[in-house]
């Protein structure tokens, strides 16, 4: 898996989703679950705004001085006797620890759920090693033994199967006659997983947060998976994006406890960890600790419009919310990170070639700003990233789109041409909504009807109702100019 997760375009990626009604009604199912779940526990935490206020300021403060916080994390680590690896980009990242694997001769690797190692590509790279690996997070699992379905969410990878789903996988892959009940396919999951963790080399996991007073990293899960792959093979290797810090326990206090709120609807995660290199004194624990930090195109946001969005915790509400994401699911996006955070996130981390239809898959409701945690103005962003796209040469300005907007901004920026426009509005619309052949039903006036709009406008024209203007003499305007004051 890397950051593209299909060779679909949007339009065919679309129709795919549209047709997949099983992602759709698991999809709503658990949107609505997570509302209520989610909206609790932060009212019970009590002064929801004044938390959101203290999480945007720890995560700004971070950013604004992310290279003395990595600094001061890395010898942290060093001194506590680990190794840290700065990776620019996926390629020096999969390099060393291809290494580190090696030089350990390890042949089993057991890994707890990390978005970033699916960034880098690092399943794909342990298999072409000729070496095995499983992933032991439930939903993780569950997408592996279905040949490395792609995850579609960031907190619930596979959000878009369900139980019979998992029954059919489990009966194909691993041979499970038991019933569609989730805790008989869990049990079967983690009778597989045991064995497995037991003859592990190296456990590789990823970091919610990573402390940077202290040289530790903070682990949040909920199935125990990520501390055994801690606490049972020799070398433990830690991935993860460099904007993942905080200066100290004190904040990751207050992270960890809206991520938890914010992510699954608990006070706290069942587990949550705080982790280094094995003490001297310990009997458990890897005796080789590495953290690899990567890069990959996330400076390139610093000091710009779009570094907000690396205040990210990757708690997932904003998907909870979003209304394309819950016609569309993960998968129609194309992308590893999908929804907001993946609309906004994945052009940075991947260009606007290959990400240029991405921020439009978003009807800038701005519901993704009200939840998020660390109030990431996600819809500004996302506006942000179609600014940059028109404005560049190659990506926008001078095309049919742009002359269009131009036009519309011309046209709606003078009171003189909008009032003229609006005068025959009436009459020019009627004209149009004579064409034939009638698909859909115009609701105005009693039944114009418009089919063929040319180009682009009939995406538009083919699903919406395009109701004729009102008379001139019966618009709003007229009226409000006229009512009684
Ligand atoms: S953008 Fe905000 S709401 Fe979305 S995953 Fe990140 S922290 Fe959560």
């Amino acid at each position: 898996m890397s950051l593209k997760t299909s060779t679909l375009t949007m339009e065919k990626r679309l129709e795919k989703s549209k047709a997949d009604q099983v992602m759709q009604a698991s999809v709503a199912k658990a949107q609505d679950m997570q509302w209520e779940k989610r909206e609790g526990a932060r009212q019970k935490l009590g002064n929801w705004e004044g938390w959101r206020d203290l999480g945007e300021q720890i995560r700004q403060q971070v950013l604004n001085h992310l290279p003395d916080y990595l600094d001061e994390f890395a010898n942290n680590v060093a001194e506590r006797g680990g190794h840290v690896c700065f990776a620019k980009d996926a390629k020096e990242a999969r390099a060393y620890i291809e290494k580190v694997v090696s030089d350990k001769k390890a042949k089993r690797i057991v890994k707890s759920k990390s978005m970033v190692t699916a960034e880098i590509d690092l399943d794909q790279m342990i298999e072409k090693m000729g070496l095995q690996v499983m992933e032991t997070d439930l939903a993780e699992f569950i997408l592996q033994e279905n040949d490395w379905d792609e995850p579609s969410h960031i907190v619930f990878p596979a959000i878009h199967l369900n139980r019979d789903n998992v029954q059919d996988i489990f009966k194909r892959k691993l041979g499970y006659t038991g019933d569609n009940e989730p805790v008989n396919e869990a049990r079967k999951a983690r009778e597989v997983m045991r064995k497995y963790f037991l003859q592990a080399d190296v456990g590789i996991t990823g970091c919610n947060f990573a402390i940077a007073d202290q040289g530790l990293i903070n682990l949040n899960t909920n199935e125990g998976n990520a501390d055994l792959t801690i606490g049972i093979p020799k070398t433990h290797i830690v991935v993860m994006g460099m904007e993942r810090i905080v200066p100290s326990i004190k904040e990751a206090e207050v992270l960890d406890n809206m991520l938890a709120r914010s992510a699954v609807g608990q006070d706290i995660t069942t587990y949550c960890s705080f982790v280094g290199p094995k003490n001297n004194d310990e009997n458990d624990g890897p005796e080789d600790f590495h953290v690899v930090i990567i890069d990959n195109g996330r400076s390139e946001a610093l000091g710009t419009p779009l570094q907000p969005v690396l205040q990210c915790i990757r708690c997932g509400s904003c998907l909870n919310v979003c209304p394309v994401y819950r016609h569309i699911g993960g998968e129609g996006y194309g992308s590893l990170y999908p929804g907001p955070i993946g609309i906004s996130l994945t052009p940075v981390l991947g260009g606007y070639e290959e990400f240029h239809d991405l921020p439009y898959a978003c009807s800038l409701c701005a519901a993704c700003d009200a939840t998020c945690p660390v109030k990431i103005p996600l819809h500004e962003i996302i506006t942000e990233h179609r600014k940059i796209m028109t404005n560049d040469l190659k990506m926008g300005r001078g095309s049919f789109n742009d002359m269009q907007m131009r036009v519309i901004g011309a046209g709606t920026g003078s009171p003189f041409l909008f009032n003229g426009a609006m005068t025959f509005a009436h009459t020019g619309m009627k004209m149009l909504s004579h064409k034939k052949p009638i698909v859909v039903k115009n609701l105005y006036n009693n039944g114009g009807f418009m089919k063929m709009g040319p180009g682009m406008v009939k995406g538009w024209t083919d699903v919406r109702d395009l109701p004729i203007a009102p008379k001139a003499s019966h618009t709003f305007r007229r009226w409000f100019k006229k009512r009684d004051k």
